[in-house]
């Protein structure tokens, strides 16, 4: 072997874990299906299980899998911080000359890495994946789902596309500029989009998650459609701005109409449940921009804090 270069090239492989017992080991084995091309393109793995704070045995799977093979790794954080900051945690723990972000339900299914690796030969930066049907879904989260795509898409000026999944295949330098974002609210669609670089978009069919239950209620996903919102776009606090002086244009021409009408046809006392109605409307609208203004309040709040993004209970 004199002379020849041995140049072994490092993945790692990020997985997020919250109460995922059942699914640790399915995941490990259908990763290493992948071993023969692992072999033939001379990559070293190494898998990252990271623990967001798992109620169940889902730590001692991963240590059981940590014993019998040396390319598995954990880091287990302190609670359960949710997904963005697994992700972001994993991101730091790995090593690797390109990292691939995937879910453990196997939802994002190891058997297209070669094909994605592929794309990172041919000089791509990053390789993402989007799924093109929403099969398996109840039909209302779609539906949200869609409009959610829809609307931030106008008001941002960051791509985000419809359907993108976490699943991801990146260069350490995309890993870096990642890294570099340490802002608290961490909404990972709009991150991906925002640092750039040239992504190549892979399309699959929506796989259902092999076992346990999606971590995602209608208004967990809902409240995460306004982080991205209130991450990635200030046009609310414009349009707040835009009703605040319509009103003010439509106040000034009624108090001209209602001076004229006065001149023309005296005063006769009527009107007042109107008034009502408009006190309440205008009070309603301002209620209404006071709480878009609250909640880039809020959530520069949490940016000031400076508060980590994770803590690590335990490293393996
Ligand atoms: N996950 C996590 N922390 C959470 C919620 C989810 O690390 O607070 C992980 C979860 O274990 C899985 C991935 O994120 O590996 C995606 O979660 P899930 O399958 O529930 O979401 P869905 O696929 O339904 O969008
Ligand atoms: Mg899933």
């Amino acid at each position: 072997m004199k002379g020849t270069v041995i140049c072994m090239k490092l993945l790692s492989v990020v997985v997020p874990c919250y109460n995922e017992e059942e699914n640790i080991r399915d995941f490990y084995d259908e990763l290493f299906r992948n071993a023969p091309f692992f072999k033939e393109k001379e990559i070293e793995v190494e898998l990252l299980y990271i623990d967001d704070g798992s109620k169940d045995r889902t730590v001692e799977e991963v240590k059981k899998l940590c014993r019998e093979d040396s390319r598995v790794h954990l880091r287990s954080l302190s609670r359960n911080f949710g997904k963005e900051a697994a992700i972001y945690a994993g991101l730091q723990k790995a090593k690797g000359d390109y990292v691939v972000l995937m879910d453990v339900d196997l939802q994002d299914p190891p058997s297209l890495l070669p094909e994605m690796y592929g794309y990172i030969e041919q000089g791509y930066d990053s390789v993402a994946t989007r799924r093109v049907t929403r099969k398996g879904e109840p039909p209302v989260r779609s539906f949200f789902a869609r409009m959610f795509y829809r609307i931030m898409n106008k008001i941002s000026r960051t791509e985000i596309v419809d359907g993108a999944r976490d699943y991801r295949l990146m260069s350490r330098q995309v890993v870096d500029a990642i890294l570099a974002m340490t802002e608290y609210n961490r909404f990972t669609k709009g991150i991906f989009g925002w640092v750039g670089y040239e992504t190549k978009w892979m399309e699959y069919e929506n796989i259902e998650r092999r076992k346990g239950e999606t971590k995602w209620s209608f208004w967990k996903l809902f409240a995460y459609s306004l982080e991205g919102i209130t991450a990635f776009s200030t046009v609310p606090l414009t349009i707040a701005a835009l009703i605040g002086a319509l009103f003010c244009l439509l106040a000034f021409v009624m108090i001209i109409i209602i001076i004229v009408k006065t001149l023309i046809f005296g005063d006769p006392t009527s009107g007042w449940p109107s008034l009502v109605c408009i006190i309440m409307m205008v009070s309603g609208v301002q209620l209404f921009c006071l709480g878009i203004v609250g909640q880039y309040l809020s959530k520069t709040y949490m940016e000031v804090k400076k508060r980590p993004i994770y803590l690590v209970r335990e490293d393996i």
